[in-house]
């Protein structure tokens, strides 16, 4: 990779000013280039091949992706990183932590900016671990956790137990429509709902019409009745929204119990969540049918 008169310090350079380059602008580039690399000997044009890119970047391999983490805390480093007088490279957190004393080598002579990390910090792309679910983002490596931890492509996993699908969750609702439709009870954001589930069964999935998201009203038998929670399957940074949901009493009509909250989103199902807003729908409420009825509104789609 150390190669070709010049070459090189150029090819760097470039890329760190263009880290924001779209797609279409590394297309255009990659033609000037092989224009360029057509006037060079036929030999350095083979080397370069593999290791350079057409952009001027050079794509890299780290076998050890742990290298570029904090040696304290191992969350990935970020600017401004510091580094003991021996080179043990840490966040800016842990150096705020630990004044003193290296934790690795016991150095006591304290910790300096390392601007050498901060460069490849910077100039370093990587590809977001969701990649094979459909995200397409590549950022800086300090970047990475930040985005992953909110990246909407992150897996989400079936809520029929029996399968194994994992997914982004766009892909999720394509693969239950496809694959489990009847095992839904479907409904629509902007309606109201009547659900009706046994008092001993532990979950009703529901599936919107129009966006084929997936709810999940979970059901637990208490002593004093059931407890009911709804949950929504997705990225956990999925925006929260309201529900309305109203437990009716079959013997007299003029009872029922509302609960309003929040659907939160999980990227999986979660059957024993009582963590926001649960309902507890007495036992008289459905002691002679064995069915707990429930109106189910969203009022923000009202
Ligand atoms: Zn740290
Ligand atoms: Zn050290
Ligand atoms: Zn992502
Ligand atoms: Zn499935």
């Amino acid at each position: 990779m150390e190669a070709k008169g010049g070459e090189p310090s150029n090819r760097i350079r470039k890329h760190q000013s263009d880290e924001s380059s779209s797609e279409s602008e590394e297309e255009g580039s990659e033609q000037d280039e092989e224009s360029d690399e057509e006037e060079e000997s036929d030999e350095s044009e083979s080397e370069q091949e593999g290791s350079a890119n057409g952009d001027g970047s050079i794509s890299i391999t780290l076998t050890d992706p742990q290298v570029l983490d904090c040696s304290i805390c191992f969350q990935a480093l970020t600017i401004p990183a510091y580094q003991c007088e021996n080179g043990h490279a840490v966040c800016s957190t842990c150096c705020q932590k630990i004044l003193s004393k290296c934790p690795t080598c016991a150095s006591r002579a304290g910790y300096s900016r390392c601007r050498m990390i901060e460069k490849v910090l910077e100039s370093v792309q990587v590809l977001c671990q969701n990649t094979k679910y459909g995200c397409q983002k590549a950022f800086s490596y300090s970047m990475k956790q930040k985005h992953e931890n909110s990246c909407p492509f992150v897996p989400c996993s079936c809520p029929i137990a029996e399968c194994n699908f994992k997914a982004s969750s766009k892909q999720l609702h394509r693969h239950f429509t496809t694959e489990h439709n009847k095992s839904a009870k479907h409904f629509r954001y902007d309606r109201l709902a009547s659900v009706t589930l046994g008092v001993d069964e532990n979950i009703l999935i529901l599936q919107e019409e129009t966006d084929g998201s997936l709810l999940i009203l979970n059901n637990r038998v208490e002593t004093l009745g059931n407890v009911v929670t709804l949950s929504r399957i997705g990225p956990s940074t999925e925006r929260s929204f309201l529900f309305q949901l109203t437990a009716k009493d079959e013997g007299d009509r003029r009872s029922s119990l509302r609960l309003q909250s929040l659907v939160k989103s999980r990227p999986k199902r979660v059957d024993s969540a009582a963590s926001s807003g649960f309902l507890l729908v007495p036992r008289q409420f459905s002691c002679t049918s064995r069915q707990l009825e429930f109106d189910l509104r969203f009022p923000g789609y009202h």
